[in-house]
């Protein structure tokens, strides 16, 4: 079973020093479930709990606006560290730490580590306070091991699914990666942006895998779909509402550019990137994506058209070529 450290005293600490009466619960997909239990303790601390129901996707997902139409005190916004620079409603936090042992994962992962001296480690939030413990698991086993810091996250070693500089800092250093945490979503963006092996050491499951060939496999995916956008008559570019992923201005200079190389464009503004929006205008051949770049590239089998990150349109601009952008990294701009 998931453990995760909700901070409960600092939630009740929180609510009395803003006086909040009104609360507005927001967690990733992984942690709704509590939601019913953490409205309660909110309650108790004398707010009313709202708790929001769409999806969040990020720390750049604040629901302010959201909380804004509704009149809240304060955002509890759980599962990720803070990444925007203000709130226009009052936020707090709640990283979510786990508390899972990944002792027995290491482990799993020490075999497929063999042929790898130099081990770079990676980790999210929620596991960022074992990476001194993995580190010691490595030195153990006589790997040499490198923890990049570059500055721009909250912690070292830490990623989120847009943002791998930590990761990109100690590339040239190492000789693969070891991811700790669940699932492969970030593990497969280590792959991508650092072009190094990337093992996958799972607490949860207390496995350990190599994701190399889910990141060759859409690596080989996102080059079709510039090929296929680079031939498009129409093209969409998508701009998002939501508060930390709203790039307007980059949209405009997008269209400006298709426009000369003598396409015609939409610009489509949404809350929710969905596949739906490839059904409901026909006549779009392909789509940049403004927004989080992890909908292109995670979710590209699910849409109908190709739907490029902005950095892939480089390519198709003649600002970048494919090369450069696989060097670099596929997240990086
Ligand atoms: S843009 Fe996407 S990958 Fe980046 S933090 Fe937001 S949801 Fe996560």
């Amino acid at each position: 079973m998931k453990v995760f450290d909700f901070e409960e005293e600092r939630i009740k600490q929180e609510i009395a020093k803003v006086k909040a009466k009104r609360v507005l619960l927001q967690l990733p997909e992984g942690l709704k479930p509590e939601a019913p239990r953490l409205a309660k303790l909110v309650e108790k601390a004398g707010a009313l709990p709202l708790v929001s129901a769409d999806p969040c996707y990020g720390a750049c997902d604040v629901a302010t606006s959201e909380a804004e139409a509704l009149d809240i005190d304060l955002i509890l916004h759980f599962g990720h560290a803070k990444m925007l620079a203000h709130e226009k409603v009052p936020t707090i936090y709640i990283e979510s730490r786990s508390t899972v042992n990944v002792d027995a994962a290491v482990a799993q992962a020490l075999p497929l580590l063999t042929e790898y001296n130099k081990i770079g480690l990676a980790t999210t939030i929620q596991h960022v306070q074992t990476i001194d413990t993995v580190r010691e698991s490595l030195v153990r086993a006589g790997k040499v091991v490198v923890v990049g810091d570059a500055g721009r996250l909250n912690y070292p070693a830490q990623v989120i699914g847009c943002d791998f500089s930590n990761v990109k800092s100690v590339a040239s250093d190492v000789d693969a990666f070891l991811f700790v945490g669940g699932g492969k979503f970030h593990a497969v963006g280590v792959a991508l942006a650092t072009s190094k092996p990337t093992i996958v050491a799972d607490p949860y499951d207390e496995t350990a895998y190599s994701v190399d060939k889910e990141a060759q496999k859409i690596l080989k995916q996102r080059w079709s779909s510039i090929q296929e956008t680079a031939k498009a008559k129409t093209v969409g570019v998508l701009v998002s509402l939501k508060q930390g992923q709203q790039h307007l201005d980059e949209a405009l200079k997008i269209k400006e550019r298709l426009e000369k190389m003598g396409k015609h464009v939409l610009i489509f503004a949404l809350h929710e990137i969905q596949p739906e929006i490839t059904l409901e205008f026909p006549t779009v051949d392909a789509y940049i994506n403004t927004a989080c770049p992890r909908i292109s590239v995670d979710d590209a089998s699910k849409f109908r058209k190709p739907i490029l990150t902005t950095n892939e349109f480089k390519v198709i601009s003649g600002e970048s070529t494919w090369e450069n952008i696989l060097k670099k990294g596929l997240f990086e701009n």
